[in-house]
């Protein structure tokens, strides 16, 4: 019997830490509540740590199959070993399914990986680019790659102009602009995502039309992309994929029903829950100055503190802080945000954390640390006012006093709190919208998915005919 419509295989390559694969694999998972069949494709490292309804995981190595980044010990090493077991894993994998009933149609491929590019072609296949950073930073650092912007930024260059955004100023521009020799694998990594683009038959971005439209138009000639995101669960926005309330990954175990049990003896919006996602590590001096601001707050908070930050909090803290707050070491940040008793979300604004916070309507106080958090901090401040950003001294540390001032604003009535929330509705609505039927990321993965049917389909008749001439060739023997 002929199979029935084959709608297409796509693999999807994360680069793997926290904030990367979560919505690489919401990606998956978005494309295969659309009938595609889809596979996820992580190292071995985090293998165990994914699990996806309706996605296939699959292995592959980066050469640091026990250890996985720390296994390298930095990051150019690590790169360059990714690099190499990566291209030889990767093709065995969709080697692996040539001959099988649903060969390998597109490798959605991290912009962080573009070898992965180079890996699809060797095997004829498409290629698709995703960018896990908003379309603003994006923007900048395409300039750069061609020369149309040249590092370091200096003093006298600010405000910024650039095509499709608002003028930057000094401390709204990634660090990287200002200091390019502070983390140079970074930049080089930051740099090479655009290295091969124009063979990509697709480039996508997280992040929507609505949010980022006129910021993407201003590179659209040197960086087609398809605005797709927010790669959000969808319980939180549509609602469209059953189920579906958390990305399906943590590398870290979550601490839930402690923080879910805590959080029903609040009050409805009266917490602030306090993270800075999975890669930024506060100085003892930081930790101290939020502790100190949490506590002169008297608002009841939630702090992830990553267990090797545990050292640095103040001594005393924990259990000087036992009434008003919990603090835990990794949680499922979307289930708190969307919890009823919170009412700020203080972020160091790494972009799945903005995007949390604008998805689900939480008011934000922006304590961003490096890269591209400052610009998230800005845009969530200045652009869509969904929040503040706390302003650093000359040492760059934000002090108690700054966030208690931030919080006060944020958290009590006022003009400044009534604004605020106002967008926060706006833009989660707008982000719902964009995901839901008919909006503007919902079209451009259908024009995706319509694209893979086609190929599927092309490739399906292509070995049904082969399959059909081999039959007609009369045999030698005879
Ligand atoms: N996150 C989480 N639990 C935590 C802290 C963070 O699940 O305790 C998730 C968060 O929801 C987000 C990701 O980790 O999806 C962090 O990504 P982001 O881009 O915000 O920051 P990064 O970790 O890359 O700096």
């Amino acid at each position: 019997m002929v199979e029935k419509e084959c709608r297409g295989h796509v693999v999807v390559l994360p680069y793997p830490s926290q904030g990367h694969i979560n919505p690489l694999l919401q990606f998956a998972k978005r494309l295969a509540s659309k009938g595609v069949k889809a596979t996820f494709a992580t190292t071995h490292y985090t293998f165990k740590s994914i699990c996806a309804a309706n996605v296939g995981v699959e292995p592959i190595s980066d050469g640091c199959d026990e250890g996985g980044f720390t296994q390298a010990g930095n990051e150019e090493l690590y790169l360059k070993s990714f690099k190499a077991n990566g291209s030889r894993t990767l093709s065995q994998l969709i080697q692996k399914f040539q001959d099988s009933k649903s060969p390998v149609t597109c490798v959605v491929y991290d912009s962080f990986l573009p070898w992965a590019l180079d890996v699809a072609k060797q095997h004829a296949i498409y290629g698709a680019s995703f960018f896990t950073n908003s379309a603003t930073v994006c923007n900048i650092f395409c300039r750069i790659h061609h020369g149309l912007l040249s590092l370091p930024v200096k003093l006298e260059d600010v405000p910024l102009l650039i095509p499709g955004l608002p003028p930057l100023n000094f401390p709204d521009l990634p660090s990287f602009l200002r200091l390019p020799e502070s983390y140079p694998a970074y930049l080089a990594m930051k740099l090479s995502q655009y290295s091969n683009l124009d063979m990509a038959d697709w480039i996508f971005s997280n992040t929507f039309e609505e949010l980022e439209g006129e910021e993407a138009k201003g590179i659209s000639e040197l960086w087609p992309a398809k605005l797709i995101g927010p790669m959000v669960p969808s319980a939180y926005l549509d609602g469209r994929i059953e189920d579906d309330k958390r990305y399906g990954a943590s590398l870290w175990k979550p601490i839930g029903e402690e923080c879910m049990k805590w959080l029903e003896t609040k009050a409805p919006k009266s917490v602030v829950y306090v993270s800075f996602g999975s890669m930024v590590s506060l100085t003892a001096e930081q930790m101290d100055e939020i502790a100190g601001g949490l506590k002169e707050s008297g608002l009841p908070f939630l702090w992830v503190v990553k267990e090797s930050e545990h050292g640095r909090l103040p001594d005393g803290f924990v259990e000087s802080a036992k009434e008003k707050g919990l603090i835990v070491r990794w949680c499922n940040q979307l289930e708190l945000l969307a919890h009823p008793a919170i009412c700020c979300f203080v972020s160091h604004c790494g972009w799945n954390s903005t995007l949390e916070g604008l998805s689900l309507g939480v008011p934000m106080v922006g304590v961003p640390q490096w890269a591209d958090q400052l610009t998230d901090a800005k845009f969530v401040e200045g652009i869509w006012r969904v929040g503040l950003r706390a302003k650093e001294d000359e040492k760059g540390v934000v002090r108690k006093e700054e966030l208690v001032m931030c919080l006060k604003q944020v958290t009590t009535e006022g003009e400044k709190s009534r604004e605020i929330k106002k967008n926060a509705n706006k833009w989660r609505e707008l982000a719902k919208k964009a995901l839901g039927e008919g909006g503007s990321s919902d079209k451009r993965i259908n024009e995706f998915v319509e694209q893979l049917i086609l190929r599927a389909n092309e490739s399906y008749d292509q070995k049904r005919e082969a399959a059909a001439a081999a039959k007609d060739i009369p045999n030698g023997h005879h």
